[in-house]
């Protein structure tokens, strides 16, 4: 369902991803570890279609892009067909960003309708309905009219989820869901993210949660100045890391 293939990005002179390569299957979750800096969210957002790589393949649902092909400068330049499959692509997965992104002036409700009914041209109440019952998958039927600020950081971190997922992707990109919450709501938001899990959800994750890790993943790939220094099944990456640098960063995080 997702793969990158050769992927380089640099900003300036600094080489942020190198030639990364990896692939997730359907319903299937990966976790993405590494130090700070080490181009975790450069490589989400690629996925994503929110970052231009300088070169690689990637490939969401099914819409697939060479970057090395795309002509190179400013996005708003690109000829218009290369900018339709760049949209193409973005809209193949839904984003749950570290928090602090939905519209602080419209409801829970209308902040999960919004991408169906304005970017999709969905029916209005088709898309309530499926809001609805969004709301209620991530524990929030009660909140559907709250505004944002009426929420704790948990609940509206439930309610971005929930707005992704009303995208309908084809993968759900996670960039550390949980850093900027209170302690005591870290846990209802993994909780919503192992019930995605279980219902077969694709899913791309980047996060310190070692447990959740170890729980739900079913790769883990740990990436390391650009590159992916390691991947495999969780309990041979996080028990039995095979390489000095993710021995060296797991022992700092744990
Ligand atoms: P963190 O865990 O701190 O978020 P990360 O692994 O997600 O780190 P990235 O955010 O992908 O790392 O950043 C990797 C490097 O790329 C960093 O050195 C960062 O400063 C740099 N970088 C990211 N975005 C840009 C940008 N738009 N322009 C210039 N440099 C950038």
């Amino acid at each position: 369902v997702v793969s990158a293939a050769h992927v380089r990005k640099s900003f300036g002179d600094k080489e942020v991803l190198r030639d990364i390569s990896f692939e997730v299957g359907s319903g299937e979750v990966t976790v993405v570890l590494g130090p700070s800096g080490s181009g975790k969210t450069t490589l989400l957002r690629a996925l994503g279609g929110l970052e231009r790589p300088d070169a690689g393949v990637i490939t969401v649902g099914d819409a697939s892009l060479d970057f090395g092909e795309l002509t190179p400068g400013r996005h708003d330049r690109l000829p218009r067909g290369q900018r339709e499959q760049l949209t193409a692509l973005g809209r193949q997965s839904g984003f749950v960003f570290q928090g602090h992104n939905l519209f602080a002036h419209k409801s829970a409700l209308d902040n999960i309708t919004e991408g169906p009914v304005v970017v999709q041209g969905e029916d209005p109440q088709a898309a309530r309905e499926r809001a609805l019952a969004l709301l209620d998958q991530v524990g929030l039927s009660e909140h559907a009219d709250k505004y944002p600020f009426q929420l704790s950081g948990g609940q509206q971190q439930r309610v971005g989820i929930a707005r992704a997922l009303a995208l309908r992707p084809s993968v759900v990109l996670f960039d550390e869901p949980t850093s900027a919450l209170d302690p005591e709501t870290v846990g209802e938001v993994l909780q919503v993210m192992r019930d995605l899990a279980e219902q077969h959800w694709t899913m791309v994750v980047v996060t310190h949660e070692i447990r959740f890790a170890r729980q739900v993943a079913d790769e883990v790939l740990f990436i390391d100045g650009g590159v992916v220094v390691e991947r495999g099944a969780p309990e041979q990456v996080i028990l039995d890391p095979q390489a000095e640098r993710t021995r060296s960063f797991l022992q700092r995080i744990l």
